[in-house]
């Protein structure tokens, strides 16, 4: 079933569709089925939206796509917008997948509308799969405990963090944390507490962090912070802030109130660092911070 809503002012084409799925499945042709083929190859989302560009511009010209999932925060387009516009709004089952622009300056005939619906219904799948498979991905990234970045996400981020840093000339700065004496807190007050307090410790240092700092659960109770275009001095300050806030973090417990201190290690990126070399570096210095009575910013 579709809501169709057509606009044409001054010969301008505009118009705007939702196409709601499985009821608007139309049969599928010679040329879908090619497009299906390609299609089924492609996980990825960008991937596949760019394919899925490429076969209808050999189907249906256009000068200008543009792929949008306002939920997902996606935007993919490709070419220069034009006078004459088709935006359609895909749902499946009643939930949006996106929505999909195509421009040109001469109006799309109604001939090309039916073939471009026909490839929709080649989409609609794949794209419902890649959106999943985006959102799989993004959560086996996620530490399901404190729900901030974890230790496969930080892998990743900082070999990409090390590399932006050397191509664009900026500084890098890694910190290592380590909260003290945590199997005390378990052995207090239970594993469950315990894991109360870890949550509450994540969300102090991320109050204390800004957007472009990345904070990941390393493991445990060990924590990392990417902190890029930052020099070595900003880090120490504001590694400072943070071991003040939590040391002055009280968590209640029953009757009882816990407090916490944290170790941190900060080395800054070298020319001749790797990723093994820089995290060797910081943990170094998070090992003499606990050497040195804990509680303590090394650098
Ligand atoms: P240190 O100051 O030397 O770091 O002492 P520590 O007790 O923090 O270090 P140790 O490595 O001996 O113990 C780490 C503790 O952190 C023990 C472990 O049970 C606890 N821990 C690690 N992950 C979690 C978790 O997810 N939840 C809870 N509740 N505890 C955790
Ligand atoms: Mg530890
Ligand atoms: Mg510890």
């Amino acid at each position: 079933m579709a809501d169709f809503d057509m606009n044409e002012s001054n010969g301008v084409q505009n118009s705007s569709l939702i196409i709601s799925y499985p009821e608007s499945m139309t049969d599928i042709t010679d040329p879908s089925i090619q497009t299906m083929s390609a299609l089924q190859c492609a996980l990825e989302l960008a991937e596949l939206i760019k394919l899925f560009g490429n076969e209808m511009a050999a189907i249906v010209p256009h000068e200008y796509f543009c792929y949008v999932n306002e939920y997902e925060h996606i935007k993919y387009d490709i070419g220069t917008s034009a006078r004459h516009s088709l935006h359609y709004k895909l749902v499946l089952f009643g939930k949006s997948l996106g929505e999909l622009t195509f421009a040109r300056s001469t109006p799309f005939v109604e001939i090309e509308i039916q073939k471009m619906k026909a490839l929709f219904s080649v989409l609609i799948y794949p794209l419902r799969n890649a959106l999943l498979y985006k959102q799989a991905v993004e959560k086996a990234y996620i530490d399901t405990l404190t729900g901030i970045n974890n230790r496969a996400a930080f892998d990743k981020a900082i070999e990409q963090e090390i590399d932006f840093a050397i191509r664009h000339h900026y500084t890098l700065t890694l910190m290592m944390l380590d909260l003290d004496k945590f199997k005390d807190v378990n052995d207090n007050y239970g594993h469950i507490t315990g894991d109360a307090v870890l949550i509450k410790f994540t969300d102090c240092i991320t109050q204390c962090l800004r957007r472009s700092d990345s904070l990941f659960r390393y493991g445990g109770e060990e924590f990392s912070v990417l902190l890029r275009n930052t020099r070595i001095e900003g880090a120490k300050l504001l590694a400072e802030r943070m071991r003040k806030s939590v040391e002055e973090m009280v968590f209640a417990h029953e009757d009882a109130e816990i407090n916490i201190t944290v170790s941190i290690g900060l080395a800054e990126l070298q020319a001749t660092d790797d990723t093994k070399k820089l995290i060797a570096r910081a943990d170094a210095l998070l090992y003499q911070a606990k050497k040195n009575g804990r509680n303590k910013v090394m650098s």
